[in-house]
């Protein structure tokens, strides 16, 4: 076996590797650099499956519980967008299907330019034997027959975002000249289940409206609604009696929930099911940490990669958190993909002694570090909502098994 340095080595020996190395022009050599650390950190991190492409840093409305705290006026560029989906083919090795998810701001604004890409990206994706789905996160307000009717066609599942009662919604969903958005998308709702009979919204009950969930709920049910994903609404001071009343709200829904499903009715409520319209992340549940920077990428209006979009957007300056390259050099931060893929409990001092540790994963990076300055350090919020959501999950069983004699589906 020749040793390392020697010339018989198939590494080359040492000497003339770095003759070589040094032999090349700045450019080159830095290219090699980047190709090498590319190849390396490809190598030791999970397959992208999931990309976000920020298609836009501007919307229409001025929620101030949104985790993109750096509206601006900037777009992504059509060759920035098309560098990301040959960048995504690279990343994603041997994974058959590939999702793509446009977020913003608001990415209804850029719905000339989603027409062309999708189709584009259909058709390049395609020609490599995978497959591709599109999915969409939008406030509704831009929505119309005709966008409706190119959603129905390449088969585009979107979220509404709509929390609950009018008054609820409108309180922190409006425009910039203060009214609310409320009618406006649920005028549009007969509408849009033409196009896509099965119709989910992402709520935010805030503190405010945290004893109002259920009827929230019900009203947009009739209205046309079947699938619910409810997440509280974080940055914001939650008093103990608002999470007192919200969990009391969480209890009737699970209630109602299990009552519905055993009527067959056409509702689902994300939070006593598994799976969701974004379900990369639960592939690590039970593991610490999300998909963020595992399977999950995000990709900025500039071509700057991070783990996902609240990871990007929620410090509201140039930098997010955890930034992990860019477009044209590839992975250049492997300590910060490190971090976002660490499973274990070395960074994590706080959750070793932790009761609610059979429970947590860790918390979203973003909102601990919007709580406590530290990705890896969860803040009151978190561990007042994961002691909650732990005895949720103990009474939706319960109840399930008083009502139909049986543990609930997995
Ligand atoms: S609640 Fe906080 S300290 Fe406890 S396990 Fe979860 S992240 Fe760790
Ligand atoms: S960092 Fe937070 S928002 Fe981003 S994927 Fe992880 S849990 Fe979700």
């Amino acid at each position: 076996m020749p040793a390392s340095g020697d010339e018989s080595s198939p590494f080359g020996s040492k000497d003339s590797t770095m003759g070589r190395f040094s032999s090349l022009s700045s450019k080159n050599r830095r290219s090699l650099i980047d190709a090498t650390r590319h190849q390396i950190i490809s190598k030791r991190f999970p397959r992208v499956v999931f990309m976000e492409l920020f298609v836009t840093a501007r919307c229409n409305l001025h929620c101030p519980y949104c985790f993109v705290r750096n509206k601006r006026d900037r777009d992504m560029s059509w060759e920035t967008a098309t560098s990301a989906l040959d960048y995504f083919l690279r990343e994603c090795g041997q994974a058959q299907h590939l999702t793509i998810l446009f977020f913003g701001g608001e990415p209804m604004l850029r719905m000339d330019f989603i027409k062309e890409f999708v189709p584009y990206a259909l058709d390049r994706v395609g020609q490599t034997g995978k497959s591709l789905s599109f999915d969409m996160t939008t406030n509704g307000t831009l929505l119309d027959v005709d966008s409706a009717r190119f959603f129905a066609r390449y088969k585009i599942k979107y979220l509404l975002s709509i929390d609950g009662l009018k008054e609820d919604h409108d309180r922190y969903r409006s425009f910039s000249d203060g009214s609310g958005s409320w009618d406006l998308i649920v005028n549009l709702l007969p509408m849009l289940k033409r196009y896509q009979p099965w119709q989910g919204a992402r709520m935010t009950p805030s503190p405010e409206s945290s004893s109002r969930i259920v009827d929230g709920v019900k009203v947009l049910y009739e209205r046309g609604i079947n699938q619910f994903i409810i997440g509280s609404a974080h940055g914001m001071h939650w008093p103990p009696e608002s999470i007192r009343a919200y969990f009391e709200q969480m209890q009737a829904l699970s209630d109602l929930y299990i009552d519905m499903k055993l009527e067959n009715k056409p509702f689902r409520l994300t939070i006593f099911e598994r799976g969701n319209l974004e379900e990369e992340a639960d592939k690590y549940m039970n593991m610490w940490g999300c998909g963020a920077g595992r399977g999950r990428l995000c990709v900025n209006f500039d071509g700057t990669l991070y783990g996902c979009s609240k990871l990007m957007t929620i410090t509201g300056d140039n930098t997010g958190l955890l930034p992990l390259g860019s477009l044209q050099e590839g992975w250049t931060n492997a300590l910060n993909r490190s971090v976002l893929n660490d499973a274990s409990l070395r960074y994590r001092i706080k959750c070793r002694d932790c009761k609610l540790g059979n429970e947590c994963v860790g918390g979203c990076p973003a909102i601990n570090w919007e709580e406590t300055g530290h990705v890896l350090m969860c803040g009151p919020y978190h561990r007042a909502f994961t002691a909650l959501y732990q005895k949720l999950g103990d009474y939706f069983y319960n109840r399930w098994i008083e009502k139909t004699g049986k543990p609930p589906p997995q």
